[in-house]
């Protein structure tokens, strides 16, 4: 019998995103068009930023901040290892090197120590990274970009609706990334913006997703002109209208969204906090957690199974289970092109091997929610150890590193 499998997420169409998108597709204007200011004035407004740039995916966005900011050859930029490859390669894209910094094992946050000791006369700017959607601790990475003279960008792709010490998400860093992928908080299908407060960045940005061009093809329209001029490099990164269209839709849905992520999320951490065989990440009190992912940390020692064999007996169970992410720097493509190794950065390659996202998204009901738990229970009960078991000691960490296929973002 084929059972269905609850996804570990899940976008929400409503039918008023549907009239949205068909009210533009019947419209003059089906890319570069009003929709496009409109989303990103949006967007910006809703977090707080004076601009928004919006580009056709996240990684895009991460792409544009990097060009704005001038990265080039010879240049460094510090990126945490737990993260999705669009962080780092942003950075490749320019011909910059991502240098990988470790995260705090409590809360799988880029660390600003080891940032701090990362740091050359070659680093030119920062990306934070806010896992699973938690804020990366921005006191302190700005107050080390500000000293040392550093950019701090932050990739907020998981964080949309996120706020530390009361200041939203979009305000924290120099210039901050989200994506509108249909895994995250709202969806354009692709999508993804760059907000920030300095409007030549901003300009620099919307010239990079167009070829580099002077004018874009609406302004020429109301200028009656057909010159434009290539500045410099750039992309095709637009965002169609109709895709803007369903963005401005779903923005509205926002804060109710989060609001039943957090639900959730307070679920789980209720249930699960106790169980033996899993530990839950620390959230710090400063922040408001808008918990794209859910995930726990195994307890190796305490189980004769690793992740990936919990991971499969969930999947069994019809738990779409995930895992976010294989340390960036383990790739073989980084292996090979950076001479990066296992042992970089043991933090995040220790929490790689134990971890697992468990689905959460605002469609997800209670009682599947309930669904996940017992899963869980159950598969933990299966694979725990005896605890006076001599085996329990001799399992753990120094497993050497499946390289496995990413399992998308
Ligand atoms: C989703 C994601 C991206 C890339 O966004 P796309 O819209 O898929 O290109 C970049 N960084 C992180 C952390 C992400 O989760």
């Amino acid at each position: 019998m084929e059972r269905k499998v609850i996804p570990y997420a899940r976008q929400w169409v409503d039918a008023d995103d549907l009239e949205a998108v068909a009210a533009v597709l019947r419209s003059d204007w089906l890319t570069t068009g009003p929709r496009v200011a409109d989303f990103e004035s949006a967007v910006a407004a809703s977090v707080g930023a004076r601009e928004g740039v919006a580009v056709s995916s996240g990684t895009a966005a991460l792409h544009c901040a990097m060009s704005a900011v001038g990265i080039g050859p010879g240049d460094e930029v510090i990126v945490p290892p737990l993260t999705f490859v669009a962080t780092a390669n942003a950075v490749v894209f320019q011909g910059g090197k991502p240098v990988f910094a470790d995260i705090d094992p409590e809360t799988l946050l880029l660390d600003p120590e080891k940032v701090r000791a990362q740091i050359t006369p070659r680093t030119k700017a920062i990306v934070a990274v806010d896992y699973a959607g938690c804020p990366c601790d921005y006191q302190a990475l700005q107050t080390l970009a500000r000293t040392r003279g550093l950019i701090l960008i932050a990739d907020a792709c998981h964080s949309l609706g996120a706020s530390y010490q009361g200041k939203k998400v979009g305000t924290l860093a120099d210039l901050t990334v989200f994506s509108f992928h249909p895994v995250k908080h709202i969806t354009t299908g692709e999508g993804g913006m760059v907000v920030t407060d300095n409007p030549e960045w901003a300009a620099a940005m919307r010239r990079f997703r167009n070829h580099g061009l002077s004018t874009d093809h609406r302004q020429r329209a109301q200028q009656g002109t057909w010159r434009y001029a290539m500045l410099e490099l750039g992309y095709n990164y637009r965002l169609t209208d109709f895709q803007c269209a369903l963005g401005i839709s779903q923005l509205a849905k926002l804060d109710a969204w989060v609001a039943r992520r957090q639900e959730i999320a307070r679920g789980y951490d209720a249930h699960l906090a106790d169980l033996p065989g899993i530990s839950l990440i620390q959230t710090p009190p400063q922040v408001s957690h808008s918990h794209h992912l859910y995930v726990i940390l195994l307890e190796l020692k305490r189980l004769r199974a690793d992740r990936d064999q919990v991971f499969q007996a969930l999947r069994t169970r019809g738990i779409g289970v995930n895992v976010h992410y294989l340390p960036v720097h383990l790739h073989p493509f980084y292996q090979q092109h950076l001479q990066t190794r296992p042992g970089d950065c043991p933090v995040a390659e220790e929490a790689y091997e134990r971890l697992l996202s468990l689905p959460i998204f605002p469609g997800l009901s209670d009682e599947e929610v309930f669904q996940v738990i017992e899963a869980l229970r159950e598969t933990l009960e299966e694979f725990r150890l005896n605890e006076s078991s001599p085996d329990a000691t001799m399992r753990g960490l120094d497993a050497d590193f499946p390289i496995t296929a990413g399992l998308g973002n």
